[in-house]
C-alpha cells in the first residue's frame, strides 16, 4: 500500500526504520524485534540501504522477507552513490515485480574507505535525479499497481552541505517537483525546527505529507556516533541539561521520556506521521509507543 494512501486514511502514521542485519545473530534479533513490533500495527516500516550500495542484497532480502512474512507495508531506501542506471533499473524492477509500492529516494553518502571516489562516474548525482528516474519508471507503466510512491529525505535543521538555507530550499523544492510524494525527515530533538521546516515548505509551495523522524537516545556513546552519522543534527541545551543528571553511559530511560514528550507535542501539532528509528531493537520502541498512547 502506498504511503500517501495510508496518510489519507490515518494521521499520524506510526512507522519504524530498520537496517539490514550483517550476521545471523543480528538477523535473529531483528526478526524478533519485527515480530514484537508487528503487534502494534505499524502503518509501514522502512529498510535502509548501505552507503554506496554496500547492503544492496541484504536490503533487498530483508524487504522481501517483511513483504512476504508480515502484513506491514515496506519502504526500501535506495541511494544514487556508486550506482549506474542499469543497476538502479534492475533494483526497482525487482521491487515492482515483488509487490513493493514505495521507495525512499536518496543521494546517499560515500562509504568509509571510498572518500576519493569520483562521483562523476555515477548516473544519478542528486536525489532529485533518482526521483525523476523513478517517476519516469512509473509514468511508463512499469509498475503494475500504478507506480511507486516516492519518498525523499528532509532536514529540519538543514543539510550540512548547503549552508545557504535559501538555496537549500530551492534544491529541495526541485526534488519535490521532480515527483516526490512525501517527505521523511532526519532525526531532530527540537520540535521547533520541524515546525519551522514545515512552514518553510508551505511557503515554498510544498504540500506533500511530512513524516517526522524521531529517535529515542539510548547511550551517551550512541549520541556521539549519531552526531556524526546524522550530520547537522544538534542536541538542544534542555536535553543536555537533563543528560548531565545521569551518571554512566545508559540514558535509555531519559531518552525514552524525552522522545515521548517530543512525539506527544508533534501529534498535538498535527504531524502527518512519526517515523521511529528503532536501531533494530523493540524494547525502547514499545515503551515509547505505550508512553505516547
Ligand atoms: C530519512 C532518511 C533516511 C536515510 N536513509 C539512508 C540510507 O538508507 N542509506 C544512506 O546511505 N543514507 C541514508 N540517509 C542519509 C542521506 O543519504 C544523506 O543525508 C545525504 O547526505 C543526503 O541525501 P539526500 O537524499 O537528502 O540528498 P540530496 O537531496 O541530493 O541533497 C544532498 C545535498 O546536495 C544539495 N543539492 C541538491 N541539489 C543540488 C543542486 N542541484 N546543486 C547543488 N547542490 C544541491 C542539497 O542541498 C544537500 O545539501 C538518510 C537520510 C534521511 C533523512
Amino acid at each position: 500500500m502506498k504511503i500517501t494512501e495510508i496518510v489519507k486514511k490515518k494521521t499520524p502514521t506510526i512507522s519504524f526504520e530498520f537496517f539490514p542485519p550483517r550476521n545471523e545473530k543480528a538477523a535473529s534479533e531483528l526478526y524478533g524485534a519485527i515480530t514484537d513490533l508487528e503487534k502494534y500495527n505499524p502503518d509501514f516500516v522502512s529498510v535502509t540501504y548501505g552507503a554506496g550500495g554496500t547492503t544492496r542484497d541484504l536490503t533487498h532480502d530483508l524487504v522481501l522477507k517483511i513483504l512476504t512474512e508480515t502484513s506491514i507495508p515496506v519502504v526500501p531506501h535506495l541511494t544514487c552513490v556508486c550506482h549506474k542506471e542499469p543497476e538502479i533499473q534492475e533494483i526497482i524492477s525487482q521491487y515492482a515485480a515483488a509487490g513493493v509500492d514505495n521507495i525512499l529516494a536518496l543521494r546517499g553518502d560515500l562509504p568509509r574507505g571510498k572518500e576519493d571516489y569520483d562521483r562523476n562516474q555515477d548516473d544519478f548525482f542528486y536525489a532529485e535525479d533518482l526521483v525523476r528516474f523513478l517517476k519516469k519508471f512509473n509514468d511508463e507503466g512499469n509498475h503494475d499497481r500504478g507506480g511507486f510512491d516516492i519518498g525523499v529525505a528532509g532536514f529540519p535543521e538543514g543539510h550540512p552541505e548547503t549552508p545557504n538555507r535559501m538555496k537549500e530550499m530551492d534544491y529541495f523544492k526541485a526534488k519535490i517537483d521532480a515527483g516526490a510524494d512525501y517527505i521523511c525527515t532526519q532525526l531532530f530533538f527540537e520540535n521547533r525546527d520541524l515546525y519551522d521546516f514545515r512552514e518553510r515548505c508551505e511557503l515554498a509551495g510544498i504540500n506533500v505529507p511530512i513524516i517526522a523522524g524521531v529517535m529515542p537516545l539510548q547511550s551517551k556513546k550512541g549520541m556521539v556516533r549519531m552526531a556524526e552519522l546524522a550530520a547537522g543534527a544538534r542536541y538542544p541545551a534542555k536535553l543536555l541539561k537533563q543528560l548531565n543528571t545521569v551518571e554512566g553511559d545508559d540514558i535509555s530511560e531519559l531518552g525514552r521520556d524525552y522522545a515521548i514528550a517530543q512525539c506527544q507535542d508533534l501529534i498535538a501539532n498535527g504531524i502527518h506521521g512519526l517515523h521511529l528509528y528503532t536501531l533494530n531493537k523493540s524494547k525502547q520502541t514499545i515503551q515509547l509507543l505505550e508512553g505516547i498512547s
